[in-house]
């Protein structure tokens, strides 16, 4: 239902995304998880990772470079160590099909440890990140994401990914702290809606394809490639990330990965890590109260802008008025 002409509620966004995912050959139990996903990253004004990114998924489907049919399969290898095959499908359904193992190790043990392989992951890891916190657990998730963007000083060209990483902790009487981020100077998603604004970017964003700094988001993306973030700082997050989420998963290293591979070739099959931890096993019962009393403590310093609070703001105003229309989501009904 509309709430207001230009605004579409939530659940009507779910349902259009979902019909052009299930059209594009997903099952409707991938295609769900995946609307949801992106829906929430529109609503919440993740939109490098919202509606713009249906036409990717579509693409992955048409084109056979992911099974939208296919189900993960979950190995427990450990108390608290899970491994799961996605078989060349999405992430998040893979991710959601181990929700009950996952939840028995940190039953049993206090701490999960999740390596999936195999898979495509082209979204945000905020949304599954904050529903660990908001089930009383810290996370913590990163991705070796399959596309070679990122040029560390020194190198000739694009040998990681820009390679997110996100934590998520609850808070004593307060929403989770969760905060999601690519290690490269901008998101690949952001440098994209950029270009299509035509606008330029800040010196130190990226190269172009000789290896000069340059504000062109053409000449970054086409050829040239992105910094990462703080020099050799970021470039070394990179590496962790790349060796946990692929070495360590056995999912693939980005630079192994042909993006303009031949349609109907398997060319992701990236990897991701979850660590996820119940705070209370510690057997300091106070956990949730010390973060409260440390997130308080920033604020009052003057940290006022905390992550987690702009997103909030525009899930509370999109309950109230519904999800600003964009043209991407006007071409959901083309
Ligand atoms: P952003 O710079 O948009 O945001 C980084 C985080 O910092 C957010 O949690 C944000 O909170 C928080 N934040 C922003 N400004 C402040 C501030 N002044 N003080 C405190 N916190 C602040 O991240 P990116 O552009 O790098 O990434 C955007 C999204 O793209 C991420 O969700 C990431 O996972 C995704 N991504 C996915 C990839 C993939 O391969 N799947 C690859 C790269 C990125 P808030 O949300 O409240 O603004």
């Amino acid at each position: 239902m509309t709430n207001e002409p230009d605004c579409i509620s939530f659940d009507d966004l779910v349902s259009a995304i979902e019909t052009k995912i299930t059209a594009a050959g997903a099952s409707s139990a991938v295609a769900k998880v995946l609307a949801t996903n992106c829906a929430t990253c529109e609503r919440d004004g993740t939109l490098s990772h919202g509606v713009f990114r249906v036409a990717g998924y579509l693409d992955s489907l048409t084109r056979g470079w992911a099974d939208g049919t296919t189900e993960a399969s979950v190995d427990v290898v450990g108390p608290s160590y899970i491994r799961i095959d996605g078989h060349n499908g999405f992430a998040q359904p893979a991710l959601a099909e181990a929700g009950p193992v996952v939840d028995q190790a940190l039953d049993d043990t206090g701490v999960a440890v999740i390596a999936l392989r195999n898979t495509h992951h082209f979204s945000a890891l905020w949304p599954d990140l904050e529903a660990f916190a908001r089930d009383g657990r810290v996370a913590m998730g990163m991705i070796a994401s399959g596309k070679l963007a990122v040029v560390p000083e020194g190198a000739t060209c694009p040998v990681f990914s820009t390679n997110p990483f996100g934590f998520a902790t609850p808070v004593a009487d307060a929403d989770p702290i969760v905060f999601d981020f690519s290690t490269s100077s901008m998101s690949h998603g952001d440098l994209q809606l950029l270009r299509a604004e035509g606008r330029e970017v800040a010196v130190g964003t990226g190269v172009d394809s000789t290896g000069a700094d340059t504000t062109d988001p053409n000449a970054i993306l086409d050829g040239g490639g992105i910094r990462p973030v703080g020099g050799h700082k970021g470039a070394l997050l990179s590496f962790m990330i790349e060796t946990l989420a692929a070495g360590l998963t056995g999912g693939a290293f980005t630079y192994e990965i042909d993006a303009e591979a031949p349609d109907g070739a398997h060319t992701f099959r990236t990897g991701q890590l979850f660590i996820v931890i119940d705070p209370e096993r510690g057997g300091n019962d106070a956990y949730l109260g010390r973060v409260r009393e440390f997130v308080d403590m920033l604020r009052d310093a003057g940290m006022d802008r905390q992550p987690g609070d702009r997103r909030y703001a525009n899930r509370a105003a999109a309950a109230e008025r519904g999800i600003p229309i964009t043209d991407s989501i006007r071409s959901l009904f083309d």
